[in-house]
C-alpha cells in the first residue's frame, strides 16, 4: 500500500517537472531570436595602441552592413605629436606605401588623413597617450580591407585587416 503511494506521487512530481520544462522550451527560441537580431545589426569593436608603435590586434571581424562602433585607446603615455596613432580602414585595392605618403603630406592638422581621394572607408581622430576615440561606420561588402595608422612611418608595423563576412 504505501509502495503504490510513494509511486503515485513520485509520477505526478515527474509530471510536474515534465509540465515545467515545456513552459520554458517554449519561452527560449523568442528570446534568442531577439537577441541573434541585435548582435547581426551592430558589432562593437575596440584596438590598442601603445608606445612601442603596435596595435594589439591584427585582426578584426565583422559582417557586412553592420553597424560598427570601434574604439581605439592609445595605452602608452607619448605624446601625439611623438607617437600619435589612429585606426584607418581603406578601400580594397589601396596602395598601402603611396597612401602613406599622402597620409603624411596631408600633416598633423588633418590628423593624417589625405584630404582628396576616396582611399578611407573610415578613420577615427589622432590621439595621443592615455586618450581614448571612437569611430562609427557601416560595415562595408564582403571581403578583406586594410587598416593602418597614418601617423608617420607607423603603417609598417601597424597594420591589420578587417575581414567583412
Ligand atoms: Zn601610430
Amino acid at each position: 500500500m504505501l509502495k503504490s503511494i510513494i509511486a503515485i506521487l513520485f509520477g505526478l512530481s515527474l509530471l510536474t517537472a515534465c509540465g515545467g520544462g515545456n513552459s520554458e522550451a517554449e519561452k527560449e527560441p523568442e528570446t534568442n531570436t531577439e537577441t541573434m537580431a541585435e548582435e547581426n545589426n551592430e558589432a562593437t569593436l575596440s584596438i590598442d595602441g601603445n608606445d612601442q608603435m603596435q596595435f594589439d590586434k591584427k585582426e578584426l571581424t565583422v559582417k557586412a552592413g553592420q553597424k560598427v562602433t570601434l574604439t581605439l585607446t592609445h595605452s602608452g603615455t607619448m605624446a601625439k605629436s611623438a607617437m600619435g596613432h589612429n585606426w584607418v580602414l581603406l578601400a580594397s585595392g589601396t596602395d598601402v606605401a603611396s597612401f602613406a605618403e599622402k597620409a603624411v603630406a596631408a600633416g598633423e592638422a588633418n590628423d593624417y588623413i589625405p584630404t582628396e581621394g576616396n582611399a578611407v572607408i573610415a578613420h577615427t581622430a589622432l590621439i595621443g597617450g592615455g586618450e581614448k576615440t571612437t569611430v562609427e561606420f557601416t560595415a562595408p561588402a564582403a571581403g578583406s580591407y586594410e587598416f593602418i595608422c597614418s601617423f608617420p612611418g607607423h603603417w609598417s608595423m601597424m597594420r591589420g585587416t578587417l575581414i567583412v563576412e
